[in-house]
């Protein structure tokens, strides 16, 4: 049985009954820019770029997810909303980090 690690992007992630499998690459460009993290609601997959600081990595992480709950839920507004995922994403991972008592409640 592999171990789970807590400070390692898990490789594949269920969301809303589908199974996603989750890459670490260098970059993501986009328009000249780049993006922290990219999900396809087709292939089952999402990109996480490397070098983010840890917490803005979880914060990305569960933006990705955000996006493929609202997506797989049918919330098509609220998946094109980045300013919506970004802050949902970051309140979700501070409110999951500061009770582990919660989390444990929540996954029993
Ligand atoms: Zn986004």
């Amino acid at each position: 049985m592999a171990t789970s690690s807590a400070k390692v992007i898990p490789e594949n992630v269920t969301i809303c009954g589908y199974p996603y499998s989750v890459n670490k690459v260098e970059s993501i460009p986009v328009n000249g820019g780049e993006l922290c993290g990219e999900i396809d609601y087709f292939k089952l997959s999402m990109q996480i770029a490397t070098g983010q600081p840890p917490l803005h990595e979880r914060a990305t992480v569960m933006h990705e997810i955000l996006h493929g709950i609202a997506n797989h839920t049918g919330q098509i507004k609220l998946r094109k909303s980045e300013a919506y995922m970004d802050a949902l994403a970051y309140s979700l991972v501070t409110l999951l980090r500061a009770n582990p008592d919660l989390v444990a409640y929540l996954t029993d």
